[in-house]
């Protein structure tokens, strides 16, 4: 299942299929807006993204998509 987080100026996507909970995007990202509910990343905070692409850079297994990067 892909889950969709959108605001005015991105929209993030992240395969839940693929995601295997690792917590890397939420370590690495500068903003916060990664957290893992039930085993699975969400990008509840779009809203301070800073648009950096390091989500989408350290993703092991390739599940985040983001409309700035
Ligand atoms: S693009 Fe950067 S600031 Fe935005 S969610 Fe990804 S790591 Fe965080
Ligand atoms: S880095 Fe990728 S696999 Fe790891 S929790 Fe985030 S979305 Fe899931």
């Amino acid at each position: 299942m892909i889950k969709e987080f959108k605001n005015e100026e991105r929209t993030i996507k992240i395969d839940h299929d693929k995601c295997t909970g690792c917590g890397e995007c939420v370590e690495q990202c500068p903003a916060d807006v990664y957290e893992l509910k039930d085993g699975k990343s969400h990008a509840t905070n779009i809203d301070k993204c800073v648009d950096c692409c390091l989500c989408v850079q350290v993703c092991p297994v390739g599940a985040i998509e983001h409309s700035s990067c």
